[in-house]
């Protein structure tokens, strides 16, 4: 006969948070439930790694939480696999066991969310809910920041958060530095003589052959590049070394860097610098191995105890790094999640532009002439990973200039990213990329033509495309493409004042100009999957 206990709570992937209040409370009769699902490996096709990593972390977390003497019900894919999703085995162990009570963290996906909720109204025992005491702001609080429908600024959000957690202040409440926001000095190219200085990753090895192996027998669809020694952190000392190493080595860069790409340090082995002086923290973050305080607190005090020379011998940090960091946690993650809770779900299917093409196939596999294109697709085919503007500028400006359904765009990113999950990877996704929200979270459309890539980048060198060309056959694509989107998106986007010249620069051009690019865009189109 199986164990009797009172009450199970549910602990999902995403809510690894070692510091939750529920485990200050030793209750004999309390059992834990953290379970690997098919209905979670299933819903878009992952990154094989994502899996993995988020696996791997809740194996790690179930073994952590009993080595405090919890009770804790750890269930592999294998164990799961006769069950039809979520409220199936929760309805089963609660028959099993006897459970009185049923506990669990609101999830941070509007999927889950509902589906706890739905589950829990039609049960006969008791079921409450809890916070999953992560971020700056609870869920409570979002409403007095953001409303549905409306257009929020991250700017001042995030100078709302800046003085409401003291972040960055001086004593008379201005912002340390005399200035809120240092990003005009964060747009650095790499150049030649900055490549050497880039520092390797600290790329951990955890062990994942077994989950894998799990994987494969248990038929998950997946993408990307498997890696039996995942280099992700997966449990609590693994990301706190990361963050350590992030502020001694990345952070003196951080800002300088922030936007800079580059193809040339891509050589596995030696050379594997492909995150340049990004922290690689978001997949702990979102997990919530660690939380946002601990990063921000750790950073600040790295910066501090730099100040008074207690590790004068590693390289300086400026308050723009410092700041240019911070702005990324406390500032877009917190308000990203705002956009996404105020205006789910109704946001999953905003198409502001009507975009409705396919998205080509070789976004699956990297198969492109485009250098850039092509690099950022291999490498978060490889890694799970791309920096911000790799994301923002390679991926997603293509995908806005040639208008890909925001539908296929999501999911591809929810799939190929080892942090993404919904709430996060949608505005960025939809929103800030795709413009898909009509300027729900950013100001202007993120469209780009090859002369924005050349200037953050080395990838237009090595190109079979002429960067610098808007017509003929070895025209960088982009160019013609930028046009034709600005051109025919003029009526959604010629109003902002911040796209005023680009409208000007347009008309300054003769009737046939005009023509020319637009009909080398239309050839674009018509030959995207040989790009
Ligand atoms: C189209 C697109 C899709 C994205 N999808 C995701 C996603 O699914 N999950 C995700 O965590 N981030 C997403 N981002 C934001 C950002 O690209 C990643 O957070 C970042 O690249 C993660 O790498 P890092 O940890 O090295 O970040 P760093 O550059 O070191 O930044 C530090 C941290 O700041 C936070 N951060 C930075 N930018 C953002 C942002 N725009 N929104 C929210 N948090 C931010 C992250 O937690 C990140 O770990 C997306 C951005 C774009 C443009
Ligand atoms: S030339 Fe155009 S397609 Fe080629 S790398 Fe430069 S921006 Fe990308």
């Amino acid at each position: 006969m199986a164990k009797k206990y009172r009450r199970l709570r549910l602990i999902l992937g995403d809510q690894l948070n070692a510091s939750h209040s529920w485990f200050k409370d030793k209750d004999p009769e309390t059992l834990y439930l953290i379970a690997e699902l098919r209905q979670e490996t299933d819903y878009v096709v992952h990154h094989v790694q994502k899996i993995c990593a988020f696996f791997a972390a809740m194996q790690q977390f179930a073994q952590a939480l009993s080595s405090t003497g919890l009770n804790v019900l750890h269930l592999d894919l294998d164990d799961t696999q006769a069950f039809t999703g979520l409220p199936h085995l929760l309805t089963v162990l609660f028959d099993t066991h006897q459970i009185e009570q049923f506990a669990y963290q609101l999830p941070d996906e509007y999927r889950l969310r509902q589906q706890l909720a739905e589950f829990s109204a039609q049960l006969t025992i008791r079921s409450e809910s809890a916070s999953t005491e992560h971020f700056y702001l609870t869920d409570q609080e979002l409403p007095k920041y953001f409303s549905a429908g409306k257009q929020h600024r991250m700017e001042a959000f995030y100078r709302k958060m800046r003085k409401r957690f003291a972040v960055l202040i001086d004593a008379e409440g201005n912002p340390e530095g005399g200035q809120w926001n240092f990003d005009a000095n964060n747009r650095n190219k790499l150049k030649a003589d900055d490549l050497a200085a880039v520092p390797k990753p600290l790329l951990l090895a955890n062990n994942v052959s077994d989950i894998l192996a799990r994987l494969e027998r248990q038929q998950i669809k997946t993408i990307g590049q498997a890696e039996p020694n995942l280099l992700w952190p997966v449990n609590r000392q693994q990301a706190k070394q990361l963050l350590d190493y992030f502020c001694r080595y990345c952070l003196p860069n951080f800002g300088t860097f922030q936007d800079a790409m580059t193809a040339q340090l891509k050589q596995r082995g030696n050379n594997r610098q492909w995150s340049l002086y990004h922290s690689r923290l978001s997949f702990a973050l979102n997990s919530k191995i660690i939380s946002p305080q601990l990063v921000v607190d750790t950073v600040l005090a790295h910066y501090r105890a730099q100040q008074g020379q207690l590790l004068n011998a590693e390289p300086s940090i400026s308050i723009a790094q410092v700041e240019g960091f911070i702005r990324q946690i406390l500032g877009w993650r917190e308000f990203v999640r705002g956009i996404y809770w105020l205006n789910m779900p109704e946001y999953a299917s905003l198409n502001a532009l009507s975009a409705q093409r396919s998205l080509p196939s070789w976004f699956w596999n990297g198969k492109t002439k485009m250098n850039c294109l092509r690099h950022a697709i291999e490498q978060s085919l490889e890694y799970a990973y791309a920096h911000h503007i790799q994301r923002l500028m390679l991926t997603g400006n293509f995908c806005l200039l040639v208008g890909i359904d925001p539908d296929e765009v999501d999911a591809w990113y929810l799939g190929i990213y080892i942090d993404a999950l919904e709430w996060v990877e949608m505005p960025n996704t939809r929103g800030m990329s795709q413009f898909a929200d009509g300027g729900l979270v950013g100001s202007k459309a993120y469209a780009a033509s090859g002369n924005y890539v050349n200037k953050m980048s080395d990838y237009c060198g090595a190109c079979q495309y002429k960067v610098a060309k808007i017509t003929g056959s070895d025209a960088c694509p982009l160019n013609s493409l930028y046009w034709r989107f600005m051109s025919v998106n003029k009526e959604a986007l010629g109003n902002n004042p911040r796209n005023a010249m680009v409208y000007a620069n347009w008309q300054k051009k003769s009737a046939e100009q005009q023509q020319a690019i637009l009909t080398q865009a239309e050839y674009c189109l018509a030959q995207i999957e040989q790009l």
